[in-house]
């Protein structure tokens, strides 16, 4: 006897036996039921009780009142059962820098390490954030073409990992975004196509990052604290750049993220026209003024100001530029950050992970809350403002019917306490199951 199990184009279960074709109805667990004790389905909206999902080849196709029995939507349906756990949409991380993380061996590892070796780990670092129950991460700022390649491996299911969106970087010669603090032979080795001098320049870098694959463009409209350089983190791109690069990225559909710390630099680059300010540490009243008249979202990364913070008053392998930087701007970030949150601007959950490490991302929710932010508004910054960001609402961000099945679990609810979040029981991305405790 031969048997040979086959998927159909119809992803049913087909065996081959004695020589003929025998398929059965969904017999791949294809079909999936959840029964949920507490359903979050759209964060801003109140919870609900006992309820079923069900979810078919990776999508959301039924919310039901109750517990409804699981064969009743197919004959081989997979119970999933969640009755005492708090479920709500994956966590969105819309800042990452998924192949680095900081560290004391930063610069002996970038001697020795290949780019092949530098992306099996940053497989690893993407399966911690994934099991974190960040189901989707923006990149911004990876070495491109191994960040595109691992996107498209996710996205093909060749290997595991978050949805990542994938920025590509575009900044001025000796800016946050250039090489700096090695000799200069390797200067000029590793300095990017996409580093751009004066408005035509930098519309050309702009259209060479969306060549070769960029999701959204990210510039670094001022200094960076760990840029190892005394060049402050004032504006450093000047306007007729600023507008240059979001003229080009829109003329073909993609989205502005710009880091900037001084309010000099976040009011230039509102004004050319951003869909996003990572960090903000200075935003003041003008800026929060330009926030609510464009409708960009403040991106603030507090968990980074903390990490460097941290390191710098207890590691030894930061020079001394970077130290000063990550003092002064680390311990800032907070305080200002409650002040445009209470002020309304649009808030966005990210974490700038890499420079913290990965798979802790869910540490920058408390130190949200911390700053005063609200539970359900931290939630929302995570789901439904950070789909709206990556103007992706209709396929993800809450569990609604022909959404994905990014789905994460806890024990106990976190709008009643956020810590909850830094433990995830349970992470399904697509449908797929990555963590069940
Ligand atoms: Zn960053």
């Amino acid at each position: 006897m031969h048997m040979l199990p086959l998927l159909s184009p119809f992803r049913k279960l087909c065996l081959v036996i004695l020589g003929s074709l025998i398929c059965t109805a969904n017999s791949l667990a294809t079909t999936q039921v959840l029964h949920v004790g507490t359903l979050l389905a759209v964060p801003g909206n109140k919870p609900l009780k006992e309820q079923t999902l069900v979810i078919e080849n990776g999508l959301i196709t039924q919310i039901i009142d109750g517990y409804q029995v699981a064969s009743a939507f197919a004959d081989s349906a997979q119970l999933i059962d969640l009755k005492d756990r708090f479920v709500m949409p994956g966590l969105m991380d819309m800042h990452v820098h998924l192949q680095f993380e900081l560290g004391p061996k930063n610069d002996s590892d970038s001697l020795k390490m290949s780019d092949q070796l530098v992306e099996m780990r940053f497989l690893m670092f993407a399966m911690r954030t994934l099991k974190a129950g960040f189901t989707t991460v923006r990149d911004v700022g990876s070495m491109s073409q191994e960040m595109y390649a691992m996107r498209d491996a996710i996205n093909q299911g060749w290997v595991d990992g978050p949805r990542i969106i994938a920025a590509g970087g575009v900044g001025i010669t000796g800016g946050h975004a250039d090489i700096s603090g090695v000799k200069p032979d390797l200067m000029a080795l590793y300095t990017k196509p996409t580093i751009c001098d004066g408005p035509y320049d930098c519309r050309r870098a702009t259209r060479d990052a969306i060549k070769y694959g960029a999701d959204l463009i990210k510039i670094t409209s001022t200094g960076g604290v760990l840029t190892d350089r005394a060049t402050g983190t004032g504006q450093q791109m000047e306007m007729d750049e600023l507008k240059e690069v979001v003229l080009a990225a829109k003329r073909m559909g993609r989205k502005v993220a710009s880091h900037a710390h001084q309010e000099d630099g976040i009011i230039a680059t509102l004004e050319a026209g951003v869909d996003s300010i990572e960090h903000g540490t200075y935003t003041g009243e003008k800026a929060i003024k330009l926030f609510k008249k464009t409708g960009a979202y403040l991106v603030p990364t507090l968990l980074a100001g903390d990490t460097v913070v941290g390191m710098a008053e207890t590691a030894d392998f930061m020079s001394p530029a970077i130290k000063e930087k990550a003092l002064r701007v680390g311990k800032d970030m907070q305080g200002n950050f409650a002040k445009a949150y209470q002020a309304g601007v649009k808030i966005a959950f990210g974490t700038d992970s890499g420079v913290s490490q990965h798979g802790t991302n869910a540490q920058e929710a408390v130190l949200m809350a911390a700053a005063g932010m609200s539970n359900m508004d931290i939630i929302k910054s995570a789901t439904v403002n950070a789909a709206d960001l990556l103007g992706m609402s209709t396929e993800i961000g809450s569990l609604e019917v022909g959404k994905q099945a990014d789905i994460i679990a806890t024990d106990g609810s976190p709008l009643d306490d956020i810590t909850q979040l830094l433990d995830v029981d349970f992470v399904m991305k697509g449908g797929k199951v990555f963590v069940q405790k």
